[in-house]
């Protein structure tokens, strides 16, 4: 069983003797893994995070474009920043600027908050961008942080910013901030995030703005600070058209610009968007990095013919952060309970006399074969059903329809085993479906796929040398039903039978660093969970820092509780007890509030 890794996981696992590895030449099993973490006593769902992961992707990135420019002598430069949006966590923002510092990789704020961290954690010689709506405050910050000496681009999204930036540029006595404009293109993209581009975007200057701002910087004497024109055409671009058009369109309203006296306007900035595998299936993005690369340095040399009035070809800026961080990280979430379990046949509490229907159903179970195994499921779904009618007639007991229901689901999955050789599996799942309940929050942990229905690729940790054969449905331990990923008949997923009181069970979840942890809510005041960071080397795996989950106390109080009141509300119900039972009930309750609220084990 691959569960079709090789589309997804960009060669970063691979699955050596039954279990999934990471693929360095150590190949340490993410189950050795999350068992070292256990032992520390971190159970419940975790986040690893792979920084040799997330330094292969900058590094990736870098190539790509270093490759193609030197193919076609590009003279521009090329750049790079991070958008903190995708994932602020320190743990994370501290890796990133450690695996980019060689390459002067960057950083880009879409908000005061995430300004302030850029100003603070960038190093001076990388670049930070900055986007979104500025307020007069948020510009000031970006003024501090010119005036601190940071490589600094104010990327103006209307006509109002500009004003704002000229008169604090008029009171400035520090070094001003580079001025960028993002342009609204006629041109957008495609798919679930594609609503940043196109004449009804709501970011962008139009083209008339675009003239107006111009003569703005000239008048009020700003045009050397105006270096960059930026469009962002939306997130995980799964084709490459719209960004070749989208380009096209820029690159010549860089060039009607400059001819118009933008004289140092002199970089092109291209935003986020290269796109991520969330299939698990047939692969969905229609381009490589080396194409990606390679497309928009061939069309920007081929806008800009040498030097003459267009100065030298322009700078080139990204600001891709799903591609970067997505694949560090794996959310693993341990199995608390197979539901068909109830099932068991140890269960079954037959009578000496039992209804016909109950012995026809056993006759049926142990009479199953391959060639009667689909003929011998639709008598048993039958009898079930008339068993349930008979049951609210009150012609049985409730031991009846117990039993019924153990004997109806032990023959489906006896069929299931018979069938799935023969491929008819797929179409019987509700029949045949395994309930699988992990310890996590779908909410907390895979918010896209709550909200928008995104795919994230999982498997299991351990068995990869059996067949799997139930078809799986996977369940969180929120009291919502909407925590569901569902079996899907398109998309069949099978997971292994296990029994949980012999040996453990986790499903691992892929692309997850992007945008999942900071989306998080916190449904049943479940916390984002707690995260590792593991590196590797020849010899195996180092765990280098665990950042916990937080602890219930820490979200009671973002809901506005003082857990000091707790104390003292509680000492009034326990003023009638005897005093040793009433320390005892204080220090087990109040010793909740250091607990994270995940599940221990089931079993
Ligand atoms: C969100 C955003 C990005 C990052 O997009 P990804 O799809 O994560 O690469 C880059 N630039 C801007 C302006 C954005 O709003």
């Amino acid at each position: 069983m691959t569960y079709n890794l090789e589309v997804f996981a960009n060669d970063n696992f691979i699955i050596h003797e039954g279990l999934l590895c990471l693929n360095t030449p150590s190949k340490p099993p993410l189950q050795d893994i999350v068992k070292s973490l256990e032992k520390k006593g971190h159970k419940g769902p975790l986040i690893l995070r792979f920084p040799h992961i997330l330094q292969k992707q900058i590094d990736a990135l870098y190539k790509a474009f270093k490759d193609a420019r030197d193919e076609s002598s590009y003279k521009g430069s090329f750049n790079a920043v991070f958008p903190l949006k995708v994932n602020q966590n320190k743990d994370l923002v501290s890796m990133l600027l450690q695996a980019g510092k060689a390459h002067g990789y960057g950083l880009e704020a879409g908000s005061k908050a995430e300004l302030l961290l850029a100003l603070i954690y960038a190093d001076k010689n990388s670049p930070i961008t900055v986007n979104g709506f500025k307020d007069e405050k948020l510009l000031d910050l970006g003024f501090m942080a010119a005036a601190l000496g940071h490589d600094i681009t104010l990327i103006i999204e209307g006509i109002n910013e500009l004003n704002l930036i000229i008169k604090l540029a008029n009171k400035s006595k520090g070094k001003l901030p580079k001025i960028g404009i993002r342009a609204r293109l006629h041109s957008s993209g495609h798919g679930q995030w594609a609503k940043s581009a196109g004449m009804g975007s709501k970011f962008g200057l139009s083209s008339t703005e675009l003239i107006e701002s111009l003569h703005l910087l000239k008048k009020n004497n700003l045009l050397d600070q105006f270096v960059m024109l930026h469009f962002h055409l939306g997130s995980q671009i799964t084709e490459i058209y719209p960004i070749k058009k989208a380009l096209r369109e820029l690159g010549n309203i860089y060039a009607q610009l400059r001819l118009m006296g933008a004289h140092n306007l002199r970089a092109l900035n291209l935003g986020g968007g290269l796109g991520v595998e969330y299939s698990q299936f047939k692969s969905k993005l229609n381009y490589t990095l080396s194409e990606y690369a390679n497309d928009i340095v061939f069309i920007l040399k081929n806008i800009f013919p040498k030097d003459g009035q267009m100065g030298k070809e322009p700078d080139i800026f990204i600001e891709s952060g799903r591609f970067i961080t997505a694949s560090h990280a794996v959310l693993i979430a341990p199995v608390l309970e197979l539901f068909s379990r109830d099932f068991a046949p140890s269960k079954l509490s037959l009578g000496p006399k039992n209804p016909e229907l109950i012995e026809e159903l056993l006759y049926l179970y142990e009479n199953l074969n391959q060639a009667k195994a689909l003929e011998y499921l639709n008598d048993s779904n039958d009898h079930l059903n008339s068993i349930l009618t008979l049951f609210d007639l009150g012609y049985v007991s409730l031991q009846d329809r117990a039993n019924a229901e153990i004997l109806a689901h032990l023959i489906a999955k006896k069929a299931s085993t018979f069938l799935y050789k023969k491929n008819e599996l797929k179409r019987l799942f509700k029949e045949v479906q395994e309930r699988y309940l992990l310890n996590f929050s779908l909410f907390a942990s895979l918010p896209d796929s709550w909200g928008l229905g995104q795919n994230f690729p999982f498997m299991p940790l351990s068995k990869l040398d059996e067949k799997a054969k139930n078809c799986a449905n996977l369940l969180d331990i929120t009291c919502d039903s909407d925590g569901e990923i569902a079996f899907s008949k398109k998309k069949p997923i099978f997971l292994h039978d296990v029994d949980l009181e012999s040996e453990d069970y986790y499903i691992a979840f892929f692309q997850v660093g992007a945008y999942q942890e900071i989306l998080g809510m916190q449904h049943n005041l479940f916390s984002s969970p707690t995260k590792a960071c593991v590196e590797v080397d020849d010899e195996g795996f180092k765990i280098t820092s665990v950042l916990r989950a937080r602890k219930i106390k820490q979200s009671l109080k973002d809901m506005g509780y003082n857990p000091d009141e707790f104390k003292e509300i509680l000492s009034k119900k326990l003023a009638n007890l005897h005093e040793d039972e009433a320390a005892r009930l204080e220090a087990g309750i109040l010793g909740f509030l250091d607990d994270d609220g995940y599940l221990g084990s089931l079993v």
